[in-house]
């Protein structure tokens, strides 16, 4: 296993292309709006190697016995499931942040399923490649991107009709050593500092659409990938050298996301696990949905221990935590909270063996568990907006703080309490304004699918006919 220090020094020798607003970035691990990331994804290597948290991090291979990164693991029961969610939540305590590494983690377990289902029912050999990979995977310790999204186009056309064929990822040659693939992969968390990407299809796809049903891994600096990374909200103040401003400079707000663009990129055929199997694209997009869905109420409830540990502290800070209205506030943020880490511990425990052995989270229960953080995070974003005050939208800049001519009124003029130190309130404020205003909430709307495509599963999960023969039963119809 590779520890925080390790995985920066293997970043280093990858050769991606990166643009940050139109700026090639030479070194990931050191560029201001990228650097925060890296140190998230780094903490969850570090946190592996920390006794403190080894247990929870690491789990033993089922391919080879040896110790792993629990993000390189394949849930052979249903307290991997629990544990993953505990993980999650822990690593989210630690960074505040998006930490990112679950997506392949996600995808991983996803392919290893379907793969499997796949080779059963079609006589392909596409599971033993997909080991065979895993393998490498645990034993370097990588961590692959998962890369699903596709930028879509015309949402009224499937990806076969669009005006633009490039608007989904296909495939634009079959060759005797592999495939090349043409397109993109969208608002890819993580992308810029992966070691490799794991491309999946994004939706259910039909006869005629075989190009588009690809699954592949490829190197992260492959020949013909380059990533454009996302804007955040005040993402300037990273690269303005602020510290205070930023609110969480370590780490950052969420997970830096990018475009992949895929210009014609060549994939040997031992890295493909899916090629024309048109039937088998939704069952892989529903597979990873589950599992990645499942993760949201361990992250954001670990990130939500943080938010809700400043909004107290800010309390403290500005005398307003003993008024009752104050403490009922903190309490709904807590409910709401804990109700998300209730929903993922729930459909982890309830989760079950595949054919393959490996175990999926019950996606009834993982569905709702996301539909719930696309309002239980505005909500208690909005309670601690509320508590905090308008100051939160206010404040001056941290150079005002420190320039020698105004920094005497900033002090004074945002002094509350008096024994605590004004700088310890404004470095709460930016702290609360990060998690709460802007990119982060976006997140919790879109990261692992919007909220319709839950109320689709729902629908689908809910067996709405059973409900209905229950209820003709007790009110006596035959
Ligand atoms: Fe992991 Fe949460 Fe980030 Fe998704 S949003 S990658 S589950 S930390
Ligand atoms: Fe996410």
């Amino acid at each position: 296993m590779m520890n925080g220090q390790q995985y920066r020094e293997s970043l280093k020798k990858l050769k991606p292309k990166v643009y940050y607003m139109t700026e090639e970035i030479t070194d990931v691990v050191e560029h201001p709006a990228i650097a925060p990331h890296v140190n998230a994804a780094a903490k969850i290597y570090d946190m592996a190697c920390d006794p403190v948290y080894e247990e929870l991090c690491t789990a033993t291979s089922h391919l080879t016995g040896k110790k792993i990164n629990r993000f390189t693991h394949i849930h052979q029961n249903a307290d991997d499931l629990v544990n993953k969610v505990k993980m999650l939540r822990a690593i989210g305590q630690q960074t505040a942040s998006c930490f990112q590494r679950c997506v392949g983690f996600d995808a991983m377990n996803a392919v290893y399923q379907i793969t499997y289902e796949m080779d059963k029912a079609k006589g392909t050999n596409y599971h033993q490649r997909f080991v065979d990979y895993l393998k490498v995977v645990q034993e370097k310790d990588l961590m692959p991107s998962g890369s699903m999204t596709d930028p879509k186009g015309d949402r009224s056309l499937s990806p076969g009709q669009q005006a633009d064929p490039d608007l989904y990822l296909h495939i634009v040659e079959r060759k005797k050593d592999g495939i090349v693939v043409r397109g993109a992969k969208a608002h890819i968390t993580g992308s810029v500092n992966s070691h490799e990407h794991l491309v999946m299809p994004t939706t259910s796809l039909k006869e005629g659409e075989e190009d588009y049903a690809v699954c592949f891994s490829v190197p992260v600096d492959a020949p013909g990938i380059l990533h454009i990374f996302g804007r955040q909200t005040n993402d300037d103040r990273k690269c303005a050298g602020c510290t205070i401003d930023v609110g969480n400079p370590e780490f950052g707000i969420v997970g830096g996301e990018a475009l992949v663009v895929f210009e014609d990129v060549f994939v040997p055929w031992e890295k493909v696990f899916l090629c024309g199997e048109v039937e088998y694209a939704y069952p892989l997009v529903e597979r990873f949905a589950t599992f990645h869905r499942q993760n949201y109420g361990g992250c954001k409830t670990g990130v939500g221990d943080v938010l809700i540990g400043a909004i107290a502290a800010v309390a403290d800070a500005q005398g307003t935590s003993r008024a009752a209205h104050i403490r009922e506030k903190i309490s709904e943020m807590i409910r709401l909270s804990e109700t998300l880490y209730c929903c993922s511990i729930a459909c982890s425990s309830q989760g079950y063996a595949t054919p393959s052995c490996a175990y999926y989270p019950d996606p009834l229960l993982a569905n709702i568990t996301k539909l719930n953080v696309t309002s239980n995070i505005y909500e208690i974003a909005r309670l601690a907006q509320d508590i905090a005050g308008g100051v939160l939208a206010t404040l001056p800049s941290e150079k005002d703080m420190k320039d020698p001519k105004l920094g005497k009124y900033v002090e004074k003029y945002f002094k509350s309490v008096a024994d605590v130190p004004t700088e310890n309130r404004i470095r709460l404020l930016r702290l609360i304004e990060g998690m709460t205003c802007g990119t982060a909430l976006v997140e919790s709307m879109h990261g692992a699918g919007s909220p319709q495509a839950m109320r689709i599963m729902l629908q689908r999960q809910a067996n709405l006919e059973m409900k209905k023969a229950l209820a003709q039963k007790i009110a006596g119809i035959s």
